[in-house]
């Protein structure tokens, strides 16, 4: 039975790489791993890379209203996780296409962040400044609306991690003026 532990990872109970169920739990590099004792592969466990995409255009920022869990009905900053295969930048723009149905441009790095045990875990989150390379707006299929809003009146946001993230990004543009 596999279940989600403390921190949102996959407790290993077979060894995805030679198949035995034989794992055990060892102490390497200073941290509790599981070990196949069949073929000896050890799993290390990683935080997951994931993107947002910042735009910002006359002081308003774009945000995404949510029609998946967790929280259905908040908004937060458009993005995901990288997909295999693809790096960082091409992640945002895959992203940012499916949830608002715009192409992006990422042009700067604003900030990274690192949340501990959350919904999905321990997440990286690589936050990019977008510039839009088109402006047709239509919600994705995990999406209920796209819109810009002031800083000062933002909807409830799902993540506070993105929170963070939004008031580094308006400092930096206010920085740069
Ligand atoms: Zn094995």
């Amino acid at each position: 039975m596999t279940e989600l532990n403390k921190t949102g990872s996959y407790d290993v109970n077979y060894c995805a790489h030679c198949g035995s169920d034989e794992i055990e739990r060892k102490d390497i590099d200073g941290r509790r791993r599981a070990v196949c004792l069949s073929c000896g592969r050890v799993y290390y466990r990683n935080p997951i890379p994931s993107v947002v995409g910042i735009s910002i255009i006359n002081k308003e920022l774009l945000l995404v209203k949510r029609g998946v869990e967790p929280d259905i009905g908040s908004w937060c900053l458009p993005g995901g996780f990288v997909e295999m295969g693809e790096t960082t930048e091409e992640a945002v723009k895959r992203e940012l296409f499916e949830e608002t149905g715009v192409k992006v441009k990422p042009v700067d790095i604003i900030t990274i962040d690192t949340t501990i045990g959350g919904f999905y875990g321990d997440v990286v989150v690589i936050a990019y400044e977008v510039e839009l390379e088109s402006k047709d707006f239509v919600p994705g299929d995990d999406a209920l609306d796209v819109k810009y809003f002031p800083y000062d009146i933002l909807p409830r946001l799902t993540f506070h991690s993105h929170r963070l993230i939004i008031d580094t990004a308006f400092e930096k543009m206010d920085a740069n003026k």
